[in-house]
This record gives structure tokens, C-alpha cells and sequence, in this order.
């Protein structure tokens, strides 16, 4: 049954290329369609469209004929989807969804009317419209749309810093004394049914905003797991959401939640899932979107996810530091075989998993050394 269902996803990303992983699975067959020819999706499918995601006609000439639609990132052309779901293709996350959430503004206002704790922001139209706020610095500026691993994310400390601001719509947050960052992932499907995964912490590199490693179980006490947990369904019986949802939120020194992000999509923060949960974060999305009962999503080993960052060491050693790295027990390399390897790509990733979070620690204090 589920081998006649044509799926398709908008991205050809690893994101995406881990979600054909586990549709195979299922028995089911996904195509896909990126604007990079080469896209690491093409190594799992032969039905590859190369075409632009941002594009109206793309999209449609995409989805026409196909049963059910997802995405792999927020960057996609939002009327094309509307039209699909008008011609009776199944669109999950729903195209209004991917709307509000693909615009960090817009984003912010929705969870406020739903009172979700966020961190406070005005929207600003750009780096001139800077200086009627800087009565609001120290902040934290951040492009409305498209920004990723934090390349769409600065600090402005004064207002000298606005001659270097972004020049675009852009949300001027207030800079929040961040103890952890962590993340919920929550399904739901068409029936309301909404499962969570246990919180991970994320730990982010000083300078650069971007993911150093995760942990899961997270290493927070468990009324703010409790907490994060509540808002994360919430959010998802807010959006109406079928699919799957990242909630990433900080943990203030005050021991305030607060909701940074949403991402309606697989996400970094549950890669751990292909190894260390019951259900894969790809699988649930599969059963959400199919309209199937939402698979278990706990967590029998602890874990630690690391990306792998392109580096010097890295390229002139690849072949022998992959070898030494996959000597140890419980080590689970993930790697993207994306084209060109530019220096702090991410090229793929590492699970560690085993019986106690001591143990996944040590072992990643290994690999680490043996990565740089
Ligand atoms: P991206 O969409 O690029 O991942 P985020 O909004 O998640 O951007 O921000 C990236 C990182 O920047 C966060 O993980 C956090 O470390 C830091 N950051 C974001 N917003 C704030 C803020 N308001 N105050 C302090 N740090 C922040």
C-alpha cells in the first residue's frame, strides 16, 4: 500500500537525504527536488527534478501528480504549495505553517498571541532603521528570513556596531543571559496525536553560533524539562501541526524558558534519534505525514551528536582520522558526501552512543582530538 503513495520533498539536503533513508523502510519512494544538481538527496533517489524550491512554477510542476508533500527546509515558494493543496495534494507542514514560521517576526507574533514565553523583539526594515532603537542595544540582530547556523545572527553591542549591522528586515532582540540551550521535538498527525522527545541541551561554539555538540538526555533539571515538554505540544496543537516540529528555546540564569526558534521540519537537534530513540525523528515525520499512529519516541541510550566541520586537518587527514574515529564502539558516523568541502562546512556528523553519559563523554572528548 504505502509503495503506490507518492511522496515528495522540497530540499535535497542531509536532511533529507536521512529522511529517503528511512521512507525506504516504509517501502515508499520519494522524489525530490533542489536547485543544486548535486544535492546529497541524489545519492538516495532516482527521481531527482533539479529546480528551485523558492520557485512558483517549480513548485507546482513539482508537486502535480504527487500525494503528499514535505519539506526539508523553510525556504520554499508558499502560493505554489497553496495551489497544490488546491488540487488535492496532501501539504505537511501546512503551507500557512511553513508561512509563519519561515519569517522570524511573524514567527514571534504568532507564539505571543498563543502566550508562548519569547524573547522580546521589534521588527526593524534595515541597518538606517537601526538607529531610531539603539536605545535597545545590547542586542541580538537577526535577518527575518533564510538565515542558518547562525549566519543570519550578530551581536550588536553599541551603536557604533550598526555601521557592520545586516542591511534587511531584521528582528532586534534583546540579548538574553543564556544558561542552556535546548530543544524539543514534537510530532503530530492528522489526528491530533502528538508525541515528544525528551529535551536535548545544545552547546553552541562562543564565536560563531554554531552547533559545537548535543546531548540527550539533557543534563537540566526536570521541571524545566517538564516545562520545555508543555510548550513544545502546545506550540504544535497551536500551528495545527502535522508533521514534525523543532522548539528551540534558551533557559535563562533565572530559569525562564523562552522559545527561540521553530523549525517544522527534521532538525540537527534530532539526529540523535536515528541511533538513540525507539522512532527516528525521520520515521515519525513519515507517520505523521501518512497518516499513521506516532512510533515511540524514547530514548534508550544516552547520547552525543557532534557535526563534522570541514577543517585543514580535516581535508589532509580524511581518510585516516574516519578510520581511527570509527575504532571506537558505539561511535556512528554520518557523513553527507557533499561536493567541495569549504572550510567549516558541515560535512556530516557523529552519534556516540552507550550505556552511561560518563562513558559517551569520554568518547567524545576522543573524537574530538582526533578531529582537529
Ligand atoms: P539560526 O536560525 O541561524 O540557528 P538562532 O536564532 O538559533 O539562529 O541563533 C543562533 C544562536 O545565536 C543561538 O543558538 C544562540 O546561541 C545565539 N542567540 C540567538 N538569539 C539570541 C539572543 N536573543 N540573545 C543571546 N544569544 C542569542
Amino acid at each position: 500500500m504505502l509503495e503506490n503513495l507518492k511522496v515528495g520533498i522540497l530540499g535535497g539536503g542531509q536532511l533529507g537525504g536521512m529522511l529517503i533513508r528511512h521512507a525506504i523502510d516504509f517501502g515508499l519512494s520519494i522524489s525530490v527536488m533542489d536547485k543544486d544538481p548535486n544535492a546529497p538527496c541524489t545519492r538516495y533517489t532516482s527521481l531527482f527534478t533539479c529546480g528551485n524550491p523558492t520557485s512558483y512554477e517549480d513548485v507546482l510542476a513539482f508537486g502535480k501528480g504527487l500525494d503528499v508533500i514535505t519539506i526539508e527546509m523553510e525556504a520554499v515558494n508558499i502560493d505554489a504549495l497553496r495551489e497544490l493543496t488546491q488540487q488535492g495534494v496532501k501539504v505537511f507542514p501546512s503551507p500557512d505553517t511553513i508561512k509563519t514560521i519561515q519569517d522570524k517576526y511573524t514567527q514571534k507574533q504568532f507564539l505571543l498571541s498563543h502566550n508562548i514565553p519569547v524573547v522580546p523583539g521589534v521588527a526593524i526594515e534595515g541597518k538606517s532603521d537601526l538607529h531610531n532603537y539603539e536605545n535597545k542595544l545590547p542586542g541580538c540582530l537577526k535577518k527575518r528570513r533564510d538565515g542558518y547556523d547562525g549566519y543570519g545572527v550578530m551581536v550588536l553591542r553599541t551603536a557604533a556596531d550598526i555601521e557592520k549591522a545586516f542591511d534587511a528586515p531584521c528582528v532586534l532582540e534583546e540579548l538574553v543571559d543564556i544558561k542552556h540551550e535546548i530543544a524539543v521535538i514534537v510530532g503530530r498527525n492528522e489526528q491530533g496525536e502528538i508525541k515528544c522527545y525528551d529535551p536535548v541541551k545544545m552547546i553552541f561554539s562562543e564565536e560563531k553560533f554554531v552547533l559545537d555538540f548535543q546531548e540527550a538526555p539533557a543534563q537540566i533539571e526536570d521541571s524545566i524539562k517538564k516545562e520545555a515538554t508543555a510548550l513544545a505540544e502546545k506550540i504544535a496543537d497551536a500551528l495545527q501541526l502535522v508533521g514534525i516540529l523543532a522548539v528551540e528555546m534558551f533557559v535563562t540564569k533565572e530559569n525562564k524558558v523562552l522559545v527561540n526558534e521553530l523549525a517544522p521540519r527534521p532538525h540537527n537537534s534530532g539526529h540523535h534519534t536515528i541511533e538513540a530513540s525507539t522512532t527516528s525523528q525521520y520515521e515519525q515525520l513519515l507517520r505523521a505525514i501518512l497518516g499513521m499512529p506516532l512510533g515511540d519516541t524514547g530514548l534508550h541510550l544516552p547520547s552525543l551528536m557532534m557535526n563534522i566541520l570541514e577543517t585543514e586537518a580535516l581535508s589532509a587527514n580524511r581518510q585516516e582520522k574516519l578510520q581511527r574515529l570509527l575504532a571506537i564502539p558505539g561511535a556512528h558516523l554520518h557523513w553527507y558526501g557533499k561536493s567541495g568541502g569549504k572550510l567549516g562546512r558541515k560535512m556530516g556528523h557523529i552519534t556516540i552512543t552507550d550505556s552511561t553519559m560518563e562513558n559517551v563523554v569520554a568518547k567524545a572528548e576522543t573524537i574530538r582530538k582526533i578531529l582537529n
